[in-house]
């Protein structure tokens, strides 16, 4: 008999499968706190639940249906989980310490795979396996605070996967993200390459995310180069789905744009950019290109990355060049590509 997987339920859904065995209404809060604040790795952790009911659970339930298969530790501090899901698929998973003294981020992985196809990145390399459930998207974290005993405070949907192309999962994500794990709406961020109806119908729900757009262009022919999705979906009408998403949320919109040497990171290509997000409400993250074995893409120089930079802040926006993470485990961006799926 499969067991049932504990951390799949609300926890209204877990008060009614704790109920329906028999058992009171705060014996499924100690067991909902236990696996969402406690970072309880086994009912046996459980040490206010009485025994009978412990091996109960021990015999019908787990709390997760899925393992840590590889942990890597990167000098800077950044650990990648590669993460084997029940039926054997894997999907990495990046803890990000030490971006500033509060704040622990987590990049989960949203699909095995991504079908999208961008030229500069690693994941959709090996093509597309499966989408992940709302669940597996969110053991990913439960994993991480296991192993570490540390709380998670910020998520982004950064790792494998295009979120959008796996809307349901990610939306219920979503939800046991912020009502499970507590984590306030405005820490979990969805990066999507720019799937234009996805982006509005997420508007049109009740838990919206800080959005993330990955740009990397700052023009049709540039970005269809690179990106397939530009050819569906193009940066005209994703600037319409900005504008959109900027009226509904005070956050601002996260603007991911990879600097390629030679390909877009050129003084016109910036004032380009600056003229395409004159009028949305943004922060801008530069990210240096990391090379993916086997493609003919550049690092950008680092004088031409801080002209870049220099010119897009003199337009009045707020720019990070983002730090690469974890380069020597290829747990940087772009750099997860799943390795030892099956
Ligand atoms: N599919 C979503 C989320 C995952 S990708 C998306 O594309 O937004 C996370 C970020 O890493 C995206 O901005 C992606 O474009 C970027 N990325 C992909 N390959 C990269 C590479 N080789 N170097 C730097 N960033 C890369
Ligand atoms: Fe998929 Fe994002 Fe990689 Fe593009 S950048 S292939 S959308 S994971």
């Amino acid at each position: 008999m499969k067991k049932i997987v504990l951390s799949r339920f609300s926890k209204e859904a877990l008060i009614d499968y704790i109920i329906s065995t028999g058992e009171k209404k705060f014996r499924a809060e100690q067991i909902f706190s236990w696996i969402w604040a406690k970072n309880a790795s086994s009912f046996d952790d459980m040490t206010d639940v009485k025994k009978e009911f412990r091996a109960f659970l021990n015999e019908n339930c787990t709390i997760l249906d899925s393992k840590i298969k590889m942990r890597q530790i990167s000098k800077d501090g950044t650990i990648k989980y590669l993460i084997e899901f029940s039926d054997g698929n894997c999907a990495e998973t990046v803890l990000m310490r030490f971006d500033n003294r509060s704040n622990l981020s987590m990049c989960v992985s949203s699909q095995v795979g991504c079908k999208m196809g961008c030229k500069f990145c690693a994941t959709g390399k090996n093509g597309f396996k499966r989408n992940l459930l709302a669940y597996e998207i969110v053991s990913q974290i439960l994993h991480a605070q296991i192993d570490t005993g540390l709380k998670i405070t910020n998520v982004v949907f950064m790792g494998q996967g295009e979120p959008l192309d796996n809307f349901e999962n990610v939306v219920e994500a979503l939800k046991l993200i912020n009502k499970n794990l507590q984590i306030s709406i405005r820490r979990i961020t969805v990066s999507t390459c720019g799937i234009v109806p996805k982006i509005l119908e997420l508007s049109n729900t009740d838990l919206l995310p800080t959005l993330a757009i990955s740009l990397h262009a700052p023009n049709h022919t540039l970005r269809s180069e690179v990106m397939p999705i530009e050819k569906k979906y193009d940066i005209n009408t994703l600037y319409d789905a900005l504008k959109i998403y900027n009226k509904l949320t005070k956050d601002r919109i996260t603007i991911e744009y990879i600097l390629i040497g030679g390909f877009n990171d050129s003084l016109e290509n910036a004032n380009e950019l600056i003229k395409y997000l004159k009028n949305i409400k943004c922060n801008i993250n530069l990210i240096p290109y990391n090379p993916i074995k086997g493609d003919k893409f550049k690092k950008p120089e680092r004088n031409n990355m801080l002209r870049f930079k220099y010119l897009l802040e003199a337009s009045g926006k707020k720019v990070t060049i983002r730090l690469e993470r974890g380069a020597d485990i290829d747990a940087a961006c772009g750099q997860l590509a799943g390795k030892l799926n099956k």
